[in-house]
């Protein structure tokens, strides 16, 4: 599976046209335009939520595949309950169970909600509490179909307090994933794994080796890398400044890098290299780039000169490919060229 995180609503033709002939077969995307309110109010969603499931039936015609994401905390409404209550967690399984089964033969693989394992995620709910989610979650998309494809992603693993944000001595991404993965009730088919070794923690793609390895062992799951990625801007922190703590947000600028920058040449070339690691190993069983084009501005902060989420892109924010976008494409004709035919 090749894949790219996509707002699929926005993806003009040109855009399908781009992808298709990088090799990229499959598109990641959340929201889905449900109306999670209404759902639980038994009312009809609304038009939104239908047009975008037409949209998604005419990319399936079209060759695409798609990845579902879940809810987040954050997407609940009031009316689901207090969170981290009984009622909210079965209103969380109800939501599940519902996109499961209006996009069945549309959706067959399924990330239940992202990164629950980071704060900026997990919104207002302890760890505990996110595993219950989680939880329900996966239970929820089951009861619609047993045939789904189901997973969650972690990315604070390997766990290194103090490295990244938002990784403390808790070790939350490990013990997301143990509490998830380790539950013989529950019927999960892949552990989804995200990672910016070089961007938002030290390393580059070598870190893939001893990471995925590691991943795969703890988890006992085929690994689908439901995000990687190089930031082509932004410059790197001084000593001084890393060694403030100042969020890359405020700094504009990154605290690690891989072979010394952030440049569109090395973006391309962490592609290439990452690629090539993915394909050495048998229990990877895709990987989909984060992601698709550089938007205006970051989502984190709302500036357009920061580079943290601005610069991921595998086209630019005029809509043209970027040295990045060959490389994925060269680089799935060379390492999974049976993912094209
Ligand atoms: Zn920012």
């Amino acid at each position: 599976m090749v894949g790219v995180a996509a707002g699929i609503p926005h993806l003009t033709d040109v855009n399908k046209q781009l992808i298709h002939d990088a090799g990229i077969k499959w598109l990641r995307m959340g929201g889905l335009g449900l109306d999670a309110e209404k759902f639980l109010k038994n009312e009809n969603q609304p038009a939104g939520f239908f047009e975008l499931k037409e949209k998604i039936t005419a990319l399936q015609k079209e060759g695409f595949n798609i990845i579902g994401i879940t809810p987040k905390p954050t997407s609940m409404p009031k009316i689901a309950g207090t969170p981290g209550s009984p009622t909210y967690f079965d209103h969380y399984r109800r939501i599940c169970a519902f996109l499961g089964k209006e996009y069945q033969g549309l959706i067959d693989y399924w990330q239940v909600a992202n990164e629950l394992d980071i704060w900026i995620f997990r919104d207002t709910l302890t760890l505990d509490q996110s595993i219950d989610f989680l939880k329900a979650g996966i239970v929820g998309l089951k009861e619609s179909g047993p045939q789904l494809k189901v997973g969650i992603n972690i990315t604070l693993f390997p766990s290194l307090p103090g490295e990244v944000d938002g990784n403390t001595d808790l070790h939350e991404g490990v013990y997301i994933a143990k509490a998830i993965y380790r539950d013989s009730g529950l019927d999960l088919d892949y552990a989804g794994f995200d990672s910016y070794p070089g961007t938002w923690r030290r390393g580059g793609p070598e870190s893939w080796n001893d990471y995925l390895d590691a991943f795969h062992e703890l988890t006992g799951k085929p690994v689908l890398i439901q995000e990687f990625g190089y930031a082509s801007e932004g410059e790197v922190m001084t000593e001084e400044e890393d060694k403030s703590g100042i969020y890359p947000c405020a700094a504009k600028k990154w605290r690690f890098a891989w072979r010394g920058g952030h440049t569109r040449e090395i973006q391309a070339e962490f592609i290439d290299e990452s690629f090539r690691i993915f394909s050495q190993k048998p229990y990877v069983i895709g990987a989909i780039y984060f992601r698709w084009d550089d938007p205006e501005t970051c989502w984190q902060c709302g500036e357009s000169d920061c580079p943290a989420e601005t610069a991921w892109g595998l086209v630019d924010r005029n809509g043209n490919p970027k040295p990045s976008y060959y490389s994925l494409q060269s680089s799935v004709k060379k390492y999974f060229p049976n993912t094209i035919q």
